[in-house]
């Protein structure tokens, strides 16, 4: 479940190379060379996001734009040329979400695309704040926000990317999931974690949680797992 981006540009040496990019960042990348094909591609296709050129043969990058309609649910961010600023201002009128002019550098454009995803995420789970599956959502799947854990497959992605842990932080994690909203004190957490018999000090819970958060919540800008002074640790809902 990775984050899947449809790169538009008729230029074949920049699309290769922004495709490239994109891949070794870990995305999915599908390509299309004119305005019709990207259209009928982003209509039929459930993309993260859209990097969209404003020249284009065929239709331009505006009028595919105006053809996804308002309602139109993935973030589109235009490329466009430096000095165009019309186009510009037009893009962001019908919808786009950002703009980078081109030439551009890489990382700055690596950034925008992390940016345009995280606040369509914030997005996401806002709209629909009131009916959001938080928990467990099926047998050994938990979800929180763009978290999810799926036991069976000892998998944690957020927002599609997966996220590396040991296994007694998936053992915290998965435990603080299955009871969201009860404050867990750590020496339930640590008997969970490592075990009836394990020997030791109960801080082994804090600094697992220190992991995790290292691993998640700083990685990601959210706050996750809160601690509840004097008594442990847990997963709202909100
Ligand atoms: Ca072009």
């Amino acid at each position: 479940m990775s984050t899947h981006i449809l790169v538009v540009e008729d230029e074949e040496k920049l699309a290769r190379f922004t495709e490239l990019e994109l891949l070794h960042e870990g995305y999915e990348v599908d390509k299309a060379m004119d305005g019709r094909t990207a259209l009928e591609m982003a209509t039929h296709n459930n993309y993260d996001l859209i990097l969209l050129d404003i020249m284009l043969p065929g239709l331009n990058g505006l009028e595919v734009l105006r053809r996804l309609g308002p309602d139109f649910g993935t973030p589109v961010i235009l490329l466009t040329a430096r000095d165009a600023v019309m186009d510009k201002v037009a893009g962001l009128d019908a919808g786009a979400v950002d703009y980078i002019t081109k030439p551009f550098a890489i990382e700055e454009l690596l950034a925008r695309i992390r940016v345009a995803l995280k606040q369509h995420n914030k997005m996401q789970n806002s709209d629909s704040s009131g009916d959001v599956s938080m928990g467990r959502i099926a047998d050994g799947i938990y979800v929180w926000k763009g978290l999810k854990l799926e036991e069976k497959k000892h998998l944690v992605t957020y927002n599609g990317q997966e996220i590396t842990l040991t296994n007694r932080e998936f053992l915290m994690l998965k435990t603080l999931l299955e009871n969201m909203d009860i404050v867990l004190s750590r020496d339930t957490l640590l008997e969970k974690v490592c075990g009836y018999d394990y020997v030791g000090e109960t801080n082994v819970v804090d600094v697992y949680v220190r992991f995790l958060r290292s691993k998640i919540d700083d990685i990601y800008d959210i706050k996750m797992i809160q601690t509840v002074r004097g008594v442990g640790y847990v997963i709202k809902s909100e």
